[in-house]
């Protein structure tokens, strides 16, 4: 993902924006921009309500990944089509980040938190998409994972091992726990994935004996309801929130791109560690919220990352919710 990423920023900074970068001393800085274009966007954060529940949608920029080799078990034409049909590239996938933030009852709780000072140079943009919502790492009461990929916890430990949410209690799936603090799996473990099982440990080790291990099905928060959703990682998670005639069902990595995962949900990303459970859980909770026509939310859909589920032929299609000026 790094790689294509840093060939991509070199190919942006032509001729003349190497001089304007090495003037400005900005990394990454486009053409467009040394020729005085602004090119950022406001803050990466979108509120919405459910029932009396406020969510913060809070963006940490994205990743590009190669579209060869994503698919496990789909022909590249194939999957270069669905993106076509998309209108997305046909060379790579952004893949963007969106945690929630969820406010109720005076308390502030955060599904995820990022990839903190350890993902790709494009990404790395949640604690300022954070502060510009106004919100304190201060003041988060809860985090709550939904599994152990480093997109979805490196931002609660800095890489100098900072606890970047002091006063938060952290709140894990049992299942999730049991896998990657397991020594015996990371010694079996592929080479491939022992920095995956070293990732968790750098960022849990300091607070193991203080985690809250939860169960499916037991409401963690008023409110907030873990559901399983194996497949993807062993004890991935996917929470329903309610509140009054509201509900919204957090899809956690359910899916990623929803352009390719959830118009065909028996595609598997190679992220996903058992492809056939993904499949059977991804097909069994987007039946269920397309038929209850919940909203939902999706880590990896594009922000502000809600949306409905419509069903589409064999498949389905993400319909997003019409952005609003106000709560
Ligand atoms: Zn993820």
């Amino acid at each position: 993902m790094q790689d294509t990423d840093f060939s991509r920023r070199a190919a942006l900074v032509g001729a003349g924006a190497l001089v304007a970068a090495a003037t400005l001393d900005l990394p990454g800085i486009s053409p467009a921009q040394a020729q005085g274009v602004p090119v950022n966007q406001a803050p990466g954060f979108y509120r919405y309500k459910i029932g009396d529940i406020t969510l913060t949608a809070i963006n940490d920029g994205f990743g590009r990944r190669p579209l060869e080799g994503f698919v496990r078990n789909a022909e590249l034409a194939d999957v270069k089509k669905a993106m076509e049909q998309a209108f997305l590239p046909q060379d790579a996938l952004s893949i963007t980040f969106t945690t929630l933030a969820i406010q109720h009852g005076g308390k502030l709780t955060l599904i995820d938190t990022g990839n903190g000072d350890s993902g790709a140079p494009t990404s790395g943009t949640w604690m300022a998409n954070f502060k510009a919502a106004g919100l304190d790492p201060k003041d988060v009461s809860s985090v709550v994972f939904s599994h152990f990929h480093g997109d979805h916890i490196n931002g609660f430990r800095l890489k100098d091992g900072t606890a970047v949410f002091p006063n938060a209690e952290v709140m894990v799936p049992a299942a999730e726990w049991a896998f990657w603090m397991d020594d015996a799996k990371m010694n079996a473990a592929p080479d491939a994935m022992k920095g995956a099982f070293a990732g968790v440990r750098r960022v849990f080790g300091p607070v193991a004996k203080d985690v809250k291990q939860f169960e499916p099905g037991k409401e963690l928060l008023p409110g907030l309801t873990p559901v399983a959703a194996p497949g993807h990682t062993p004890g991935h998670t996917v929470f329903a929130l309610s509140s009054g005639n509201g509900k919204l069902m957090i899809m956690s990595d359910t899916t990623n791109h929803p352009a390719l995962f959830v118009r065909n949900p028996d595609w598997s990303a190679v992220f996903d560690m058992d492809g056939p459970q993904a499949a059977a859980t991804r097909r069994k909770l987007l039946d269920m919220v397309s038929a209850e026509r919940m909203q939902v939310a999706f880590y990896h859909a594009p922000f502000p990352a809600t949306g409905h589920i419509a069903k589409d032929g064999n498949g389905f299609a993400m319909v997003p919710v019409q952005w609003s000026t106000a709560l």
